[in-house]
């Protein structure tokens, strides 16, 4: 009857309202199979994620949606985000979901007996006192569209409401723990009919008005920890210096070995001109940063001929490293005790090996035994050069 179906369009007004307001903590209260989860999950700005369902069969049988990716590894991003799925019913306080910036509670009410209402009230606005509510529920006056429909539309529904009944039960609510509401809705009525019937889903989004502080309910000095804890995930983020650092080392080798590469692909075409010891020089000076080294033992046992590239070339040929650290000076900090990378004495470059077989049989030898550098003097011109 609808398209998209009512189900995704009421998980599509959540993330459209996430998107406007970019609220950091989050939970889904009776979040069943975790697909607005899922959907929350790519929303940069959000940093704890929860669910919470009394399905606790249900939830670890869908936890997996919610695990990072390959991607989420191999390319973190400076985004922080911790996933977290809880058993238990929203009719019990549970401190570790107080004050979150919103609440989403979607086709979860007429779940619950009519008599647990006020305490889903107390608990949600009351207890949890978020900064917004949402919540869903079906439209029962929109019950007469759907052809054969006798009773409720779901089994497990303990009652469908009218929009009446909704928003003075929604009222109520503000007036008791101090929030403000504004009723919508998803799944539109055929046009002209839109007074008669109203949205298929009724929605209401609350605010709180008062500050929690002002507003406590009942024994809630008390800490509550009703929920178990069924899945927590924390995402790799590049907040994380151990993650940054490894980030950090893979481009640095990366783009180290491609400045290489790419000079003695320079360097080998050169060597087919006349006077390949000139052009090699002017190479070298054109390029300003990577040059030959005759190596120096005490910094590379693997092999006694090497690449040097300066740091700061790094730095400002390769726009993620910068991204990634900020300053020259940052950079060095950060590779500076990675057993990976070798940097010079003043630990200016990185010094990266030099493979014979990368070069073609006719020469390499020569020059790199022609001399063109001994690696201390050649850097320190180098640097003086470059400033
Ligand atoms: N919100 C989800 C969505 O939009 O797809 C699922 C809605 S499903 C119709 C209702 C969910 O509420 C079920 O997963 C059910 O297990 C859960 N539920 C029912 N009573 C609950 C309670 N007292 N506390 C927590 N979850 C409850």
């Amino acid at each position: 009857m609808f398209r998209p179906s009512l189900h995704l369009q009421r998980h599509q007004f959540v993330v459209d309202f996430v998107k406007r307001n970019k609220p950091k903590q989050v939970v889904d209260l009776g979040c069943g199979e975790c697909s607005l989860l899922q959907k929350l999950k790519f929303h940069s700005e959000i940093e704890l994620l929860v669910g919470v369902d009394l399905n606790g069969a249900k939830l670890s049988k869908k936890k997996h949606v919610l695990a990072p990716v390959s991607t989420d590894y191999l390319q973190p991003t400076f985004k922080q985000l911790c996933v977290q799925l809880y058993h238990g019913s929203v009719t019990q306080r549970d401190v570790r979901l107080r004050g979150f910036d919103l609440v989403t509670s979607i086709e979860l009410i007429e779940h619950l007996p009519l008599d647990d209402l006020d305490q889903f009230s107390e608990v949600v606005f009351g207890y949890m006192a978020p900064q917004t509510v949402i919540i869903s529920t079906p439209n029962s006056e929109f019950n007469l569209l759907f052809p054969g429909l006798s009773g409720f539309r779901h089994g497990d529904h303990k009652f469908e409401w009218t929009r009446v009944e909704f928003q003075s039960w929604a009222l109520k609510a503000c007036s008791e723990y101090g929030f403000k509401v504004e009723f919508t809705g998803v799944g539109e009525p055929p046009p002209g009919q839109e007074e008669r019937f109203g949205f298929c889903t009724q929605i209401g989004v609350f605010h709180r008005l008062l500050d929690r502080d002002r507003h406590k309910s009942g024994d809630d000095v008390d800490n509550h920890f009703s929920y178990t804890l069924l899945y927590s995930i924390k995402y790799p983020s590049l907040r994380d210096h151990n993650i940054l650092r490894k980030a950090v080392v893979s481009e640095v080798l990366y783009w180290a070995e491609k400045l290489k590469q790419e000079w003695l692909e320079e360097l080998t075409e050169k060597r087919e001109e006349e006077n390949p010891v000139e052009d090699c020089v002017r190479e070298r000076e054109e390029h300003g940063g990577i040059f030959w080294t005759k190596g120096d033992e005490h910094e590379c046992h693997m092999s006694h001929r090497h690449v040097s590239v300066p740091l700061h070339k790094l730095w400002t040929g390769c726009p993620k490293l910068s991204e990634l650290t900020e300053s020259l000076h940052n950079l060095a900090q950060l590779i500076i005790d990675d057993p990976q990378i070798k940097l010079n004495q003043d630990q200016s470059a990185v010094i990266i090996c030099f493979l014979e077989e990368d070069l073609e049989d006719d020469g390499p030898n020569d020059l790199m035994d022609s001399g063109y550098v001994e690696a201390n003097n050649m850097e320190k011109e180098l640097w003086k050069t470059d400033g």
